[in-house]
């Protein structure tokens, strides 16, 4: 990256507070947070941090109390509701723990939903042969290519996650925005998920933030972020941050 060149997302002095009844819960206090294009980070801390509130507010899923986000150098913390949709639709791709597919649709269907949000009827009868072929092309990328026609409840944990991450990317985003991605998997499902995140990260240069509480899944990042006390703490190189 060049001097100029902004960081992928920037986040800037970003606060977030929730309110219940007469008492109010500080979670974000001022984070602080670049990601560069190509780069992955973990992000990690106690539980009760706010690693998932910080993600959420990256994605576009939620507003910040006060604080910026910029992606590629563009503000995009003001936008209109339907501004916000099109980013989350176009440039930004999220996993969950908890996976979020939609039950009744198969796993070609799940992947496909975010084009068929994109495009009107019209317009989707035009690209919907190219968006199944490139859904088709994910899902066997992940070794799914036999389990098209499946239904959530007819995968394994391991398959639908694999199945989320192919529908996070089918919109071939600028970022992708993990939260706990490999929480609900036993330890070799999960190594496998991360193996995955890692070879997107390393082969295509996809652009990652992983939010773990797992020192061992946090460690496979170039980078890791410690949020504690509402803030991010500073920096530091993987190795150094393990150690300390
Ligand atoms: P983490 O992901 O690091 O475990 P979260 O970001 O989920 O932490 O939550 C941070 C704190 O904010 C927690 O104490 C949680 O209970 C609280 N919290 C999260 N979401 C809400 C909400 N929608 N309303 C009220 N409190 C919330
Ligand atoms: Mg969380």
């Amino acid at each position: 990256m060049t001097d100029t060149a902004p960081p992928l997302l920037r986040v800037r002095s970003l606060r977030k507070q929730y309110r219940s009844g007469d008492t109010t819960l500080e979670v974000l206090r001022g984070v602080d947070f670049d990601l560069a294009a190509g780069e992955f980070v973990s992000v990690v801390g106690q539980s009760g941090s706010g690693k998932s509130t910080l993600l959420h507010l990256m994605g576009l899923l939620d507003a910040a109390d006060a604080g910026e986000i910029e992606l590629d150098g563009v503000r995009v913390d003001g936008l209109s509701t339907a501004g916000r949709d099109r980013l989350r639709n176009t440039a930004i791709g999220m996993v969950f723990q908890s996976y979020h597919l939609l039950p009744e649709f198969d796993a070609l269907e799940n992947v496909l939903a975010p084009l068929m949000v994109r495009y009107g009827v019209l317009e989707w009868l035009r690209v919907r042969g190219a968006a199944r072929a490139q859904a088709r092309g994910l899902l066997d990328r992940f070794g799914l290519g036999g389990r098209l026609h499946h239904k959530p409840r007819q995968l394994s944990g391991g398959e639908m996650q694999r199945v989320a991450i192919a529908r996070a990317l089918v919109t071939q985003p600028r970022v992708l925005l993990a939260d706990e991605p490999t929480g609900n998997l036993d330890e070799a499902t999960g190594a496998g998920i991360l193996e995955t995140l890692c070879e997107l990260n390393r082969t295509d240069g996809l652009s990652i933030v992983l939010v773990t509480h797992d020192a061992a899944v946090a460690r496979r990042a170039d980078r890791i972020v410690r949020l504690a006390a509402g803030r991010v703490e500073d920096a530091l190189p993987v190795a150094q941050r393990l150690a300390g």
